[in-house]
C-alpha cells in the first residue's frame, strides 16, 4: 500500500506552438514525487529481466535486444508473400509519427548544406577518407549502406531463432529465397563475398557447430573430405561436442559408427584423427560467432564501414577485376582473393583467432623453417619456390620470384605482353595458387607426396580445362 499522496502528480501542458489550438500542441508532462520515482524505477529494472521472456517475440518496440525496425521488414515480407501466392492480407497500420517527428529535419538538412558547401572542392573520395588518412571522416554512402544493411546478416547468423529469421527461413525452397528483400541484402556482398569471408566460428565446446557439415577447421567440411567415413557415422548431424567428450580436462573422441570399420576405412580414420586434432575445444565455453574486423568480434556497422574502407584504398593497385573476369571456376577466385587479402587458414591466421592452442609451433610443417602464414605458404616456402620456378620456366619469364603473395600477383599481370596474353597467365596464376594448396592439404592431412613436376603438371592441366570451357576453339600444345 503506499501511503496517502506518495503517488500524487501535477500535470502540466507546456505548449509547443505559438498559439496552440488542440491538445496535440501541447506537450504533457507530469511531475511526480522522489518516492514515487525511485519505486517505479526498481520495479522497471526488474521487470526488465524477465520481460523478454514474457513478452511475444512478434512485439518489437521499446525492448532491449530488439529492434523496431524488424517489424518493417517482416510486414514486408508478408505482404510480399501473400502478393506472390495471391492471397489476400489484411494490415492494420499505425503510424511512427512521433518517432520521426523527433528528428530536427530543417536542422539536418541546413548542416547537409553547409556541409556540402564548405567541402565542395576536395575530391568526394579524399573527404571520404578517415581522418588519420587526411579525409574528413564523412562517411561515404555507399559503403556506409553497404555496412548498416550487412547488419541484417549479422543478426541472420547469430540469431537464427528470432522471430525475423524464422519469417525469412519460412521463405527458403531449393536452397533459394523467395523474398526479393532477402536476395537483395544477399547480392550485396555477392561481388566481393566480403561479409561471408569475415565471419567465422569460434570454437568453444563445440555445442552449437555440426561435426561434419560445418566448417570449423578452416580445411573445408568434413563430409567432403571423409565422404565414406560420414556415411557410416551414426549420427550425421552431431554437434562436435556430440562427438567425444572430456575426461579430466582431456578431449577424447568418441565416434558411433552404423557397423565396425575395416580395410582401408581404418586407414581413413587415422587420417581422421590427425586431422581434427589440429583444432581445439575449450570446456565450459560456448560456440559463438566472431566478425573478425569487429571490436570482440561483434559486428557493428562501424567496424564494417572501416573494414570496407580501408580494403578499398590499401589495396586499390591491386587489380581485383581480372580475377573476376578470369577463366577459373568461381570457388577458385574466391579463393585466390583470399589469398590477395592475406585471409587463408595458415597456422599464423589459426592462432590470429585462437583456433589453435597457444603453445602449438606455427612452423610451416613442410620445410620446418619459417612461420606458416600466408606469403609463406604461397612464395616463400622451399617448396612453393621450386614449382613457380617451374612455372617461371615454363612461361619463358627470366626473374626472381617475389616474396608476398601480392607481388607475385602483380608480376603476373604486368609481364603479359596483351590482353589475351594477361589473361591466359592470370588464369595459370589461380591455377598454380589452387594446385599449391590443393597439394599442400594433401601432402600434410592425407600423406600425399610433393613432386615439383607432378604439380606443374596440374597447373598446366587445370589451366587448360578452365580456358577450354570458356573460349571457343582453344587450342593449347604443351610440347
Ligand atoms: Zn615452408
Amino acid at each position: 500500500m503506499w501511503p496517502r499522496g506518495s503517488n500524487a502528480s501535477f500535470i502540466t501542458l507546456i505548449p509547443k506552438v505559438d498559439s496552440p489550438h488542440s491538445l496535440n500542441d501541447f506537450r504533457p508532462i507530469s511531475l511526480i514525487g522522489c518516492m514515487y520515482k525511485v519505486v517505479s524505477k526498481l520495479l522497471a529494472n526488474r521487470l526488465k529481466k524477465v520481460l523478454v521472456k514474457v513478452i511475444s517475440d512478434n512485439q518489437f518496440a521499446f525492448l532491449g535486444g530488439r529492434n523496431m525496425l524488424d517489424s518493417v521488414v517482416i510486414v514486408n515480407e508478408a505482404v510480399g508473400v501473400a502478393k506472390r501466392s495471391k492471397r489476400s492480407i489484411v494490415i492494420f497500420m499505425v503510424d511512427y509519427e512521433k518517432a520521426y517527428d523527433s528528428v530536427r529535419w530543417d536542422f539536418f538538412m541546413y548542416m547537409l548544406g553547409h556541409v556540402e558547401r564548405k567541402i565542395a572542392w576536395v575530391k568526394w573520395a579524399d573527404v571520404c577518407k578517415p581522418k588519420a588518412f587526411g579525409g574528413l571522416g564523412i562517411k561515404d554512402l555507399v559503403t556506409f549502406n553497404k555496412a548498416l544493411i550487412e547488419k541484417w546478416r549479422w543478426r541472420f547468423v547469430t540469431e537464427p531463432n528470432s522471430f525475423l529469421c524464422r519469417v525469412i527461413k519460412s521463405q527458403l525452397a531449393d536452397g533459394r529465397c523467395s523474398s526479393p528483400w532477402w536476395r537483395d541484402v544477399l547480392s550485396l556482398c555477392l561481388d566481393d563475398n566480403w561479409f561471408d569471408l569475415e565471419i567465422m566460428k569460434f570454437l568453444g565446446e563445440g555445442d552449437a557447430t555440426r561435426f561434419w557439415l560445418e566448417d570449423w577447421l578452416g580445411l573445408g567440411h568434413l563430409e567432403g573430405r571423409f565422404h565414406r567415413l560420414y556415411n557410416l557415422s551414426q549420427n550425421k548431424y552431431a554437434t562436435v561436442k556430440e562427438v567425444g567428450e572430456w575426461s579430466q580436462g582431456i578431449w577424447e573422441w568418441k565416434f558411433t559408427w552404423r557397423r565396425g570399420l575395416r580395410g582401408r576405412e581404418l586407414g581413413w580414420l587415422d587420417i581422421l584423427f590427425n586431422t581434427i586434432n589440429i583444432g581445439c575445444l575449450r570446456e565450459g565455453r560456448s560456440d559463438r560467432w566472431l566478425w573478425e574486423p569487429g571490436e570482440e568480434g561483434v559486428y557493428s556497422v562501424n567496424s564494417a564501414y572501416s573494414f570496407l574502407h580501408v580494403c578499398d584504398s590499401v589495396d586499390s593497385y591491386i587489380d581485383f577485376q581480372s580475377i573476376w573476369n578470369g577463366f577459373a571456376p568461381s570457388n577458385v577466385k574466391a579463393f585466390v582473393w583470399r589469398v590477395l587479402l592475406n585471409r587463408i587458414q595458415t597456422k599464423v591466421h589459426l592462432r590470429r583467432r585462437s583456433a589453435i592452442p597457444a603453445a602449438a609451433d606455427l612452423l610451416c610443417p613442410l620445410c620446418n623453417l619459417e612461420e606458416e602464414s600466408c606469403d609463406h605458404l604461397f612464395c616463400t616456402c622451399a617448396r612453393s619456390l621450386g614449382v613457380w620456378l617451374a612455372v617461371h620456366r615454363w612461361f619463358g619469364f627470366v626473374t626472381a620470384v617475389p616474396s608476398s603473395s601480392k607481388s607475385l600477383f602483380s608480376q603476373f599481370s604486368f609481364l603479359a605482353r596483351n590482353k589475351k596474353q594477361r589473361l591466359a597467365e592470370m588464369t595459370v596464376w589461380m591455377a598454380s595458387c589452387w594446385s599449391l594448396w590443393l597439394i599442400r592439404n594433401s601432402v600434410i592431412f592425407s600423406y600425399g607426396v610433393w613432386d615439383d613436376d607432378f604439380v606443374l603438371d596440374l597447373i598446366q592441366v587445370r589451366s587448360w580445362h578452365w580456358i577450354k570451357e570458356k573460349v571457343r576453339g582453344f587450342h593449347y600444345s604443351f610440347v
